[in-house]
């Protein structure tokens, strides 16, 4: 099973699904325009926030150092 989702917004990346490593939220993040949204839900174009924005709501610094990806089987 692919997992792999373009990215709605940018229609570059691919959304995956991450975890924040303090936290242990999963978010879907586009690898290439930084967009995030719920992990519950299909990506779309409008329904997104920015992961600098999903970071700085919980204290942590822009980086992709704070998410670790998902593995899937
Ligand atoms: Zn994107």
């Amino acid at each position: 099973m692919s997992v792999y989702i373009e990215c709605p917004r940018c229609g570059q990346g691919s959304v995956n699904s991450y975890r924040i490593v303090t936290t242990a939220e999963i978010l879907q993040v586009c690898d290439e325009c930084e967009a995030v949204w719920p992990p519950d839900i299909d990506p779309t174009p409008t329904g997104f926030a920015d992961l600098e924005d999903e970071l700085a709501r919980r204290g942590l610094p822009l980086g992709w150092e704070q998410l670790e990806e998902l593995e899937w089987p």
